[in-house]
């Protein structure tokens, strides 16, 4: 059984508010959420890090943009508009070495952020 968070969360094994899954990536809803609308996009594949994005993953990649895109439109978000984040490492506060798309939104958004 693998000890990472967000993998056990792709595999069902602990329990999540899941909005969207596909065989690439699914979406559910951020626990501590930080805005109004607050989901994660993640690969089923584990990737630790940003920095750990290979050539042969450009495809997820660019797919986990179009599943964050599509949660904003479902969520009313698009238009008004909404902020995509990945944290790479502890200066940017990575909790979860799984990579993952933020998408928030629902407010305004500042500028640099915190
Ligand atoms: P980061 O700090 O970029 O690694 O983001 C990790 C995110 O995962 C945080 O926003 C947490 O609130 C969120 N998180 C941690 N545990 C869970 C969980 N069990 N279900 C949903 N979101 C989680
Ligand atoms: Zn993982």
């Amino acid at each position: 059984m693998t000890d990472c968070l967000f993998c056990r969360i792709a595999e069902r094994g602990i329990p999540a508010k899941i909005l969207y899954e596909d065989e690439l990536s699914l979406a559910f809803e951020d626990v501590n959420p930080q805005a109004p609308t607050h989901v994660l996009v993640i690969p089923r594949k584990h990737i630790p890090t940003a920095l750990d994005i290979r050539e042969e993953d450009k495809g997820l990649i660019g797919h986990l943009y179009i599943v964050a895109s599509k949660i904003a439109r479902e969520k009313g978000i698009a238009q008004p508009g909404f902020r995509l984040v990945m944290n790479c490492n502890r200066d940017a506060g990575q909790a979860v070495y799984h990579i993952h798309l933020h998408v928030l939104g629902g407010r305004r958004m500042h500028w640099p952020p915190g």
